[in-house]
């Protein structure tokens, strides 16, 4: 970027994350202060939260082509005219090529000549195009199929636009294949009535309360500059709990401020402007803690599969500071944030209670395996619905189920309808995870097929043999015995087998005409019925505080803090490791770890309950 812009060719550089828009604008800021200070003030960040005054005036700069450089989230993909641009950079593939098009697009108007590049990062599908660029210039764009194809999404779009105009009998098949039934069960619970041959809102709520853009609720939290009192950013009130705790480095405009004040009961957050050489990482863990309602269940392969609500806990207990440019991870810090509750969608996954020991007989973690699973799974869901990979967290067993079962819960409160398509096609998702973990080019697990990267943080847990590492090869046996009922032993077998298709991953298979197919769809049928119903029931039930700090007893394990001085000097990374996000990463489980050796031997029942939470992801 910095190169273009001293050609003085306008660029821009799309990331996913706010936080590394931020720091690719700081970055490219420093750098031209150096070498071109003239060019300094022509490179703006661009993200939502910034006032409506910021914005306008960046896209004023912008239009007028009076800015050379914009590093910017997906919120200037569409709608804004940036006018006339030449070169394009995205951080990483965008989930659709739909949003791949729309960044690209972006430069080049009016027959002008332009240059793109795509930047790929440590993800299985950012790999994976790197070897087939054929995924990305060999396909049609896929449909824009989003909202039509959740029949939870229509249920609340079709609430909606009843309430602002009545929608005619013969408009409804334009709100989806799955229209008919969402009516019904609208009219059933008298959300709507048919007068004429025109459906009618007819509540007296007003659905849009309700319908949420991502599941979140309207609260959101406003961040405030503790100096100047002006509000400066706001962002909604669920993610601000895993932004911001006591020593959180925020950034602004490029520009780095720490954490006040977090008042949680006014969703204010105040900053104050402070000059430091770091960037901090939470260390989150969010796990299931108990399964609420279990909406639906049946067998796939040896093991069960279900769907349900799950109350899930977020704690933030350590964060890390990472200096930037070189990215040292530099001291540890405890936090006094309290774990936070939450109602979640999720499908679970367990497996047959004599599997674990088989695995175990072998010389192997079963544990290990199933963080590689849960882990993959993840990796891989953009592939079935259009959702990103971060919209899913996971975690091995719960208060009330057996340990040796594996959550996928969703991000969003209450759910917005992944789970349930995650749950209905979950035997091809886990084929497609097999395929990928047998082809993957590492030995024992990467950022590509099982586990994030691993911090210095992780690596004194492992030492201190508290924490486990996610297992490509267990992961495989695992999930091979699983799928297909053999004995893990035969499983072990597929580990000695020549990888053939060694660096293909999984995605030959699917990539070509994936999205041509029509799209999967949920069965209209009682059960997806039944949990439309389930879906509004809870809708209507009083807001609570769901998002409330609460006092929970949760024991995670973690080692006492580290200072600079007790860090591990830092070790060369691989490219991989240079490539990868920062997310605060797999905490761990030494609970489960420990259990797991007594299991082992003393398991007869299938329905173990621990008594204590654990903690993964
Ligand atoms: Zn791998």
């Amino acid at each position: 970027m910095i190169n273009l812009i001293h050609q003085r060719i306008p660029t821009i550089c799309f990331s996913k994350a706010r936080n590394t828009a931020e720091m690719i604008y700081r970055y490219a800021r420093e750098s031209l202060e150096k070498d071109a200070p003239g060019l300094a003030d022509r490179v703006v960040p661009y993200r939502g939260g910034y006032s409506a005054a910021e914005r306008r005036e960046m896209e004023r700069r912008l239009r007028e082509g009076e800015l050379l450089g914009v590093s910017a989230t997906r919120a200037l993909e569409l709608g804004i005219d940036v006018g006339a641009l030449d070169a394009c950079i995205v951080v990483g593939y965008p989930g659709t090529l739909n949003a791949f098009f729309q960044q690209t697009g972006r430069v080049g108007r009016a027959g002008r000549d332009s240059v793109c590049f795509l930047v790929a990062t440590d993800t299985a599908i950012n790999q994976y195009i790197m070897q087939h660029p054929e995924f990305i210039f060999g396909r049609p764009i896929e449909r824009a199929v989003v909202d039509q194809d959740n029949p939870f999404v229509v249920l609340g779009h079709l609430q909606c636009a009843a309430a602002e105009l009545p929608v005619k009998e013969n408009d409804t098949n334009s709100f989806g294949y799955a229209s008919g039934l969402a009516l019904d069960v609208l009219e059933e619970t008298e959300k709507v009535r048919l007068i004429d041959g025109a459906w009618y809102h007819a509540s007296s709520d007003q659905p849009s309360r309700d319908v949420r853009l991502r599941g979140y609720g309207d609260e959101s939290t406003i961040i405030m500059d503790a100096d100047s009192g002006k509000a400066i950013d706001r962002l909604d009130k669920f993610r601000a709990l895993r932004i911001f705790y006591p020593g959180a480095v925020y950034f602004h405009l490029g520009d780095t401020y720490e954490m006040v004040e977090h008042d949680f009961d006014r969703n204010l957050v105040r900053v104050r402007r402070s000059d430091v050489a770091y960037y901090t990482d939470p260390v989150t863990g969010t796990a299931v803690d108990h399964v609420d309602a279990v909406l639906d269940k049946r067998p796939l392969g040896t093991g069960q599969a279900c769907l349900g609500e799950v109350f899930a806990v977020l704690s933030t207990p350590i964060y890390e500071r990472v200096r930037f440019y070189t990215l040292d991870r530099i001291s540890q810090h405890d936090t006094d944030v309290p774990p936070v509750a939450y109602e979640a969608m999720s499908f679970w996954l367990e497996t047959p209670p004599d599997l674990p020991i088989k695995v175990a007989e072998l010389d192997m973690d079963p544990e290990s395996g199933m963080l590689g699973i849960l882990y993959c799974v993840s990796r891989i869901l953009p592939l079935f619905l259009t959702s990103d990979a971060n919209d899913f967290d996971w975690s091995v067993g719960c208060r009330n189920t057996p340990w040796h079962t594996m959550f996928w819960y969703e991000f969003y409160l209450r759910g917005i309808g992944h789970s349930e398509q995650c749950y209905e096609r979950l035997d091809e998702i886990l084929q497609v995870a097999l395929e990928h973990l047998l082809t993957c080019d590492c030995e024992d697990g990467c950022p590509n097929c099982t586990s994030r990267l691993i911090t210095p943080y992780h690596v004194r847990n492992i030492e201190l043999g508290e924490g486990i590492v996610a297992s490509r090869k267990t992961a495989i046996v695992v999930l091979n015995s699983l799928l297909t009922g053999k004995e893990p032993s035969e499983s072990f077998a597929l580990l000695q087998a020549p990888r053939k298709n060694r660096g293909q991953s999984f995605l030959p298979a699917l990539q070509a005409d994936r999205h041509q197919e029509e799209p999967h769809r949920l069965p209209l049928n009682d059960r997806t019925r039944n949990l439309m119903l389930r879906k509004l029931e809870r809708a209507s039930l009083p807001q609570q505080p769901v998002d409330h700090p609460i006092d929970f007893e949760l024991k995670v394990g973690d080692p006492p803090r580290q200072t600079s001085e007790s860090l591990p000097e830092k070790k060369p990374e691989t490219d991989a490791q240079k490539a990868g996000g920062q997310r605060g990463s797999d905490l761990l489980t030494p609970d489960l770890r420990r259990k797991l050796g007594a299991l082992a031997k003393e398991q007869a029942e299938p329905d173990t309950k621990g008594d204590a939470p654990s903690i993964s992801s």
